[in-house]
Formats: structure tokens, C-alpha cells, sequence
């Protein structure tokens, strides 16, 4: 029987290495839905060579060019997910790597029709998590985190008593400016920012790296997909990039979790429920190589003052919804050239301190309404802050 997939933001980085997998297993994989935004080549390209049943295309004027170019074929060109045919069948798998809260909608309408999701969007889980749990337990769908930690962190709690856990520790590369000099950080361009030393993504997520914005989110994404308080978390930074989580327990053990900082990794496994062999995929002896060298250090918070983002995350329901909006914002302008690189982590606080920050951030993200209202107010602050 062949496995039906999906994919949401298929022409990115977590896309590709997935797609990279089912080319490997061609046989084994029916395409049902892919999604983008505006990459008309790879769109193109990931047509004619995946086949798949329908393709949404987020920006209009790309949309309407391949619709054009696809007219006599058998691929259905959508705009809107909304527009979808009802599934004959249900995905088995679908997978949700649309960066930022703009994954929330199609992620929701996915669990619905999926059996399993693999959610990359450490986005959708950090702004509509609630809802994203209560309707996967309706639908009965299996809800698997592919962000590479967070899949690692798992792996390792699903063996355990969560009342057994002492401490888990969430691992940062440090990114391309871990030992750059702090005075050199009002001269770092996007391109700079851009250039991960461990792993290939895209640039909103290689921003957040060089920043360490990425290991807040992550932090707040694992508070949501493990129910443990924040204080339980701890971020250190790990510059191999080797280990992905661990896990301290109260019985004296800890348990480390490494793998290649290769995304296949994650995605194979939870494509296969980790019954693969990684060689049909990938292949080096990095870590033979690496395993005698595994650093880990304190975050320095003169380096990534962000850091000091956490004691704020505990004190208000939606202050994650807002610190994520406004980082979105954020990386878009610096992407822009418009902000400097040191400016993002001064903006995040001073949305923190505007006046109206309380009125909102107290508001229960109950449903998708609530979500975009207040994450439209921490957009509409943060522009008005860098302009
Ligand atoms: P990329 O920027 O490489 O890819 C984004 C994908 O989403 C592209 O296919 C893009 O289309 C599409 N897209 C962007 N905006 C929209 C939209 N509004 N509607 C529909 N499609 C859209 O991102 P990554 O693959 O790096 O990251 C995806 C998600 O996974 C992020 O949330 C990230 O945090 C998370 N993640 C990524 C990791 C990685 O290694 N890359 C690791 C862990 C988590 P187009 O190309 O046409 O613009
Ligand atoms: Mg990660």
C-alpha cells in the first residue's frame, strides 16, 4: 500500500529533504497536496517530477503562471486551501513546514484530514497550540514534532515517567556568531546572519539562530508539546551540533540523544516510526569522527540577550504569541535591511513595555480570532516602533 503525503511548504528547506526521502522510496509514496508561496521553478519543477494530485500557491501572480503553464494536466493549481477537494482518502502523513504563524490555518485543516502530522512549524505549536491539540485528539491524528530537538527530546520521554524528569536541557549551536566579537555585531548583514555553520534552513529560521530567538522558541514550543513548567528547561550551547537533547532524571541517570545535525535524520524517522535504515538516505561518519570534541557551555547573555526573554514567557498567557509576531516582523525588516542586526533584541523588549502590551497579552488565544488579534497588535506595535 502506498503512503499518501503531504506537504506544506514544500519548496523549502524541510520540503526538499522530505521530498529527498520519497524520491529515495518512489515506489512506497502517493503525493496528494504540496503548498508554496511564490518559488515558480521548484513549483514547476516539483510537478512534473512528484506528480502531485494538487498544488496551493500562496502568492497570486505565481499562482496564476503555473496554473497557465499546467492548464491540460492532471495537477489541480489551487490559491486557497480552502478550495481543496474533500480527500477520497485521508492523508496518512502530512507535513507542516510553512514557516511562521502563516502554518497555523493550513496545519489545523491538515490535522483534520491526516492521520499523522510532522510538525516543523515550531511557529504554529507556539501561538495555536491548544488548538492544535484538541483538534488532533478529535480527528485522532498523531502529532509528531520533527523540529530536531524537540523530536529528540521526545524520543527520550516517551521511555519515561514524566513525574521521573528532573531537568531537560535544550542544545543551541550558537549559530555563525558565537565567537564573533560583540563589537563587530553592529556590522553583521543579513547575509552574514543567513550563513548557518551546522545546518542548511531557511532564512527566517537561520536568523533566529544567529540571534538564539530560535532556542526561545523552541523553549516555548517544547513547554507546549510537554506540558512541563519553564523552569524545568535549561538552554546551553552545543557548537556540534551533535546532541539534540537531554534529559536529566531524578533516579541520578541522564540520557543524551545525538544524531548528525542533518534534518533527514528527524524526518525519516518519523515518516518510518524510526523503522529505517538512515544509510538509504544518507550517508557520513561525522559523528565517529566529532565524538571526542562535544562542548557545551552557558549562554552569554551579553552575546544573546534574548536570553533574558525567558522569566517574561511565564507571566502572561499570550506573551509567546506576541514575541512571536513581533520577531516575525522583526526578521523581515533586518532581512530588508531596515533594522540592524543588535536592534531585533531591542525591539522584542520594548514591544514587552508598551503600554497596551498588558491589555493584550492577559487575552486567552481561545480561537484563531483571538490569535491574529493579538498577534496583529504586536505587528502593528513592532512597525510602529522601527518606523
Ligand atoms: P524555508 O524558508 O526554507 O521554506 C518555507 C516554505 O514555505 C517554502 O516552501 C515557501 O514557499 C513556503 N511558504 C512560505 N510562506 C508561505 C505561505 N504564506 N503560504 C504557503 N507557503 C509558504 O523554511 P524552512 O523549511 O527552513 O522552515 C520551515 C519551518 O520549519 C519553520 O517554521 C522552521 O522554524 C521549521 N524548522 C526548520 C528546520 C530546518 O532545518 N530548516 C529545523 C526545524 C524547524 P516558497 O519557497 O515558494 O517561498
Ligand atoms: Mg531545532
Amino acid at each position: 500500500m502506498k503512503i499518501v503525503i503531504s506537504i506544506l511548504g514544500s519548496t523549502g528547506s524541510i520540503g526538499t529533504t522530505t521530498l529527498k526521502i520519497i524520491k529515495k522510496k518512489r515506489v512506497s509514496f502517493l503525493i496528494n497536496t504540496l503548498s508554496a508561496n511564490s518559488n515558480y521553478n521548484i513549483i514547476c519543477s516539483q510537478i512534473k517530477e512528484f506528480n502531485p494530485k494538487n498544488f496551493v500557491i500562496k502568492n497570486v501572480t505565481i499562482f496564476k503562471k503555473v496554473k497557465a503553464k499546467f492548464k491540460n494536466k492532471r495537477v489541480k493549481i489551487l490559491n486557497d486551501y480552502n478550495k481543496l477537494n474533500n480527500y477520497k482518502k485521508k492523508n496518512d502523513i502530512t507535513v507542516s513546514a510553512v514557516p511562521g504563524i502563516a502554518g497555523l490555518e493550513p496545519t489545523l485543516k491538515f490535522i483534520k484530514s491526516s492521520k499523522k502530522m510532522l510538525l516543523a512549524n515550531k511557529e504554529s505549536i507556539i501561538c495555536g497550540w491548544n488548538l492544535i491539540k484538541s483538534l488532533s485528539r478529535k480527528n485522532k491524528t498523531i502529532l509528531v514534532p520533527i523540529d530536531s530537538e524537540h523530536f529528540s527530546i521526545k524520543k527520550i520521554l516517551d521511555k519515561h515517567n514524566y513525574k521521573d524528569i528532573k531537568k531537560i536541557y535544550i542544545t543551541a549551536s550558537g549559530g555563525p556568531f558565537l565567537n564573533l566579537p560583540i563589537k563587530y555585531f553592529k556590522n553583521i548583514k543579513p547575509i552574514n546572519a543567513i550563513r548557518h555553520p551546522k545546518w542548511k534552513m531557511g532564512k527566517k529560521i537561520s536568523v533566529d539562530s544567529a540571534t538564539l530567538m530560535n532556542k526561545i522558541l523552541e523553549l516555548i514550543e517544547a513547554h507546549k508539546l510537554f506540558n512541563f513548567d519553564y523552569n524545568k528547561y535549561k538552554i546551553i550551547i552545543h557548537p556540534q551540533s551533535l546532541v539534540h537533547a537531554i534529559v536529566k532524571l531524578k533516579n541520578g541517570l541522564t540520557e543524551f540523544l545525538y544524531h548528525e545535525p542533518d534534518m533527514i535524520i528527524p524526518i525519516a524517522n518519523a515518516i518510518f516510526d524510526s523503522k529505517v535504515d538512515i544509510d538509504n538516505f544518507y550517508k557520513t561518519n561525522k559523528i565517529n569522527e566529532e565524538i571526542n570534541k562535544l562542548e557545551f557551555y552557558p549562554v552569554n547573555a551579553k552575546r544573546f540577550p534574548v536570553i533574558k526573554l525567558i522569566p517574561k514567557m511565564n507571566k502572561f498567557i499570550s506573551t509567546p504569541i506576541i514575541i512571536n509576531a513581533a520577531n516575525e516582523i522583526l526578521i523581515d525588516n533586518f532581512l530588508k535591511r531596515k533594522i540592524s542586526f543588535n536592534s531585533i533584541s531591542n525591539y522584542l523588549f520594548a514591544v514587552l513595555r508598551d503600554k497596551d502590551y498588558k491589555k493584550y497579552a492577559i487575552q486567552k488565544p481561545n480561537n484563531l480570532k483571538s490569535i491574529y488579534k493579538i498577534d496583529s497588535w504586536s505587528r502593528k506595535t513592532t512597525l510602529n516602533l522601527i518606523t
